[in-house]
């Protein structure tokens, strides 16, 4: 069975850059956000990171077949149903939990197997030893805990609450869909308490014994090579600076990806950049930015996050 590389954090917090660098490194493959596939690949059929549809994808095609027998053997509202029964962010205290009844357990694995048979196919039509999977959800991580077996190893992402909140309030496109869409926005107080619940959530899974390792996107983006070496060791791959050559200063450069569902980023094909995204520090106004900060203090400075706003000037 393949390692599972689970990447997660609260949205906006960089996860899809660091899938998609991971993605480059040999034995890897890169899924995407598997937690939304069910919903917009298998039943609205949207673009797969390679361009085409879902249902046009080859790579897709033969993970449904291996792992289903086809995509039109998955009952997808059987899934969200599962997904909507356990996979909640305000169940992790259950889901964290050391027992559960019997009836509940069989509901977790039931909704983890559909994710072990994704990651099983992948892994075998690829050639990866490791399958990326990049939902961010915490209650996704706490289900497929449940499933027995499973090399699941977390990658907790975590960034600046207020860059993130910044980033919750700007407006982003969804190209993927077949109506133009805007991606969800959150005010700075919302995305403050969301950032507060779900990375918390991580240190609960840590604590049931999953390996989890946190990085800080803001030191992962100013040196990508350490924090991949870092991530592949991680992940138990053998990987050396030879295999790092796709990042050249502060640029990458990214092959296409099958990456199924999650942010635009993953369409970016060619040199993309590498740089922190500071424009929070300018752009989010004071008193939001002292709110969020506040909100947010424990955890902040758990990170080693300053509270204090320096000027990047
Ligand atoms: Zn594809």
């Amino acid at each position: 069975m393949a390692k599972v590389l689970f990447l997660g954090g609260l949205g906006r917090s960089g996860t899809t850059l660091v899938e998609r660098l991971l993605g480059e490194l040999p034995g890897v493959c890169a899924l995407g956000e598997i937690v939304h596939l069910w919903q917009r690949d298998v039943r609205d059929d949207e673009r797969c990171g390679c361009g085409v549809r879902f249902s046009a994808c080859d790579f897709w095609d033969a993970v449904g077949e291996r792992a289903f027998g086809g995509w039109h053997q998955v009952d997808v509202y059987r899934v969200l149903a599962l997904q909507n029964a356990v996979e909640r962010t305000r169940y992790i205290p259950r889901l964290a939990a050391s027992r559960l009844p019997e009836e509940h357990v069989a509901l977790i694995e039931e909704y983890a197997g559909y994710y072990a048979a994704i990651y099983e196919a992948a892994a075998a039509i690829s050639g990866a030893e490791v399958v990326v999977d990049s939902s961010k959800h915490s209650a996704l991580a706490h289900c497929l805990r449940w499933w027995p077996g499973l090399d699941l190893r977390v990658v907790h992402v975590v960034r600046d609450a207020r860059g993130v909140a910044y980033s919750w309030t700007k407006t982003v496109v969804r190209p993927e869909a077949e109506v133009p869409a805007e991606m969800t926005r959150y005010s700075p107080a919302r995305s403050a308490l969301l950032w507060n619940a779900h990375n918390a959530a991580f240190a609960l899974l840590a604590r049931r014994g999953i390996p989890v390792r946190r990085i800080r996107y803001e030191e992962f983006v100013a040196d990508p090579r350490t924090g991949l070496l870092d991530l592949a060791a991680f992940a138990g791959l053998d990987i050396t600076v030879a295999d790092l050559k796709f990042i050249d200063g502060e640029e990458a450069e990214l092959r296409p990806s099958h990456s199924a569902a999650g942010n635009p980023m993953r369409f970016s094909v060619g040199r993309v950049p590498l740089r922190r995204d500071e424009a929070w520090r300018e752009a989010l106004p004071p008193v939001q930015r002292r709110l969020v900060g506040t909100v947010c203090a424990p955890l902040l400075t758990a990170y080693g996050y300053p509270l204090r706003n320096r000027s990047s000037r």
